[in-house]
């Protein structure tokens, strides 16, 4: 396990700020931490048991499989400086698969040259890494800020009341950030977010596990298809247990808005089929695992980066700002304390 790194918070300077950071997503713990490094006096507040948000494993019987983000890019030399500093370079790892992209009418071609990583043995180890460094509060999830005094206070869903703060930042996803704001009496700040709330994609998401590996000439795929957005084998993944193959399905944005409601074996007997379909695959998985995300990948990339409201004191940062993935919610959170520093 990576060290943590102790930062030093002398309350006596008048600099120094009691923040709250809201939800512990890759936004929320790069502010967490880059504040601290700072000096500033900082809490995570997360509804959530752990942390990580999107970035989400669950647990399997022989270790875990990736939900959410599958992999992650990291183009800008401050993600990589980052990771390696907080998250230990020992949590990652460069995940050198055949990555394709299939058309509508069958046809694949190689993705573009890039580096891609994940979490090792899975991606919640980055997350897990980094939080290490921060005051992370679990469970918790809030409904409102209150104003007290010059202050701020967090009220949680239970009517507890957390704080005081001088500033708030909050990284959770628009749809969520829209109705903090307006259950704090924010009209104002909700309306700038107006329109970015329905931006994020929902996404039915799949696990199958194959005693037998299969090889349907991939290891991850992108598709231009009426069932999938993308499909991938977890156990390809540097750090995985080679035990079967873990095969991880996700749903078509459209797909999955057209069966939110249906239940979850009929979804995973649908993917099931279609996969098999598409990969010409016989073999029947001996088990599997579902999860719905109504908020998965962000379809927007002209966004502003972060949003810094000084009169109020309150920061919004996640990938929705910045281009979406992981990579995005990284830079909004370095955009937003860099707002804050001036
Ligand atoms: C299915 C799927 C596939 C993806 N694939 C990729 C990929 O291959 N590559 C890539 O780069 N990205 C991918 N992404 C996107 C990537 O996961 C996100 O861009 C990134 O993880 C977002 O980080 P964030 O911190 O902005 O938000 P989040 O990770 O959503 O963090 C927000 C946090 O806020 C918490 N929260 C919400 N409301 C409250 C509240 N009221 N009180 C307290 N806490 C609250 C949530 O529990 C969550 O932990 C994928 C996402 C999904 C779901």
């Amino acid at each position: 396990m990576h060290s943590k790194t102790m930062f030093s918070v002398n309350q006596s300077t008048p600099s120094v700020r009691r923040i709250a950071v809201i939800g512990s997503g890759m936004a929320g713990l790069t502010a967490a931490i880059k504040l601290s490094s700072q000096g500033h006096d900082v809490s995570v507040f997360e509804k959530s048991r752990g942390p990580g948000g999107r970035l989400s494993s669950k647990r399997v019987t022989d270790g875990a499989v990736d939900f959410g983000a599958q992999y992650f890019t990291a183009r800008h030399a401050g993600f990589r400086q980052f990771l390696d500093t907080y998250a230990g370079p020992g949590s990652y790892a460069h995940w050198p698969a055949r990555f394709v992209f299939q058309r509508n009418d069958g046809s694949r071609e190689a993705f573009p040259d890039d580096e891609r990583f994940v979490g090792v043995p899975r991606m919640t180890a980055v997350s897990r890494a980094l939080s290490g460094h921060v005051n992370l509060h679990g469970s918790t999830r809030i409904r409102n800020l209150a104003r007290k005094d010059s202050t701020w206070e967090l009220v949680t869903v239970d009517g507890e009341r957390l704080g005081p703060f001088d500033r708030i930042v909050l990284t959770v996803p628009p749809a969520q950030a829209s109705d903090i704001l307006l259950e704090s009496g924010l009209t104002d700040l909700a309306g700038r977010i107006d329109g970015m709330a329905g931006s994020l994609l929902p996404c039915w998401a799949v696990a199958l596990h194959f005693q037998e590996p299969l090889d349907p000439g991939f290891d991850g795929l992108r598709c231009d298809h009426p069932v999938f957005f993308w499909i991938g084998n977890n156990t390809s993944k540097p750090g995985r247990p080679p035990h079967g193959q873990w095969w991880m399905l996700h749903a078509d944005p459209d797909w999955t808005r057209e069966h939110l409601d249906t239940p979850e074996e009929e979804v995973v007997r649908e993917l099931k089929e279609a996969f098999s379909e598409l990969a010409d695959i016989v073999a029947e998985p001996d088990d599997w695992l579902a999860h719905r995300w109504l908020y998965a990948r962000s379809e927007h990339n002209d966004r502003p980066g972060s949003l810094w409201f000084a009169d109020q004191g309150i920061g919004l940062a996640g990938d929705w700002l910045s281009g979406g993935r992981v990579e995005g919610a990284f830079l909004s959170a370095s955009d937003l304390v860099s707002a804050m520093a001036d």
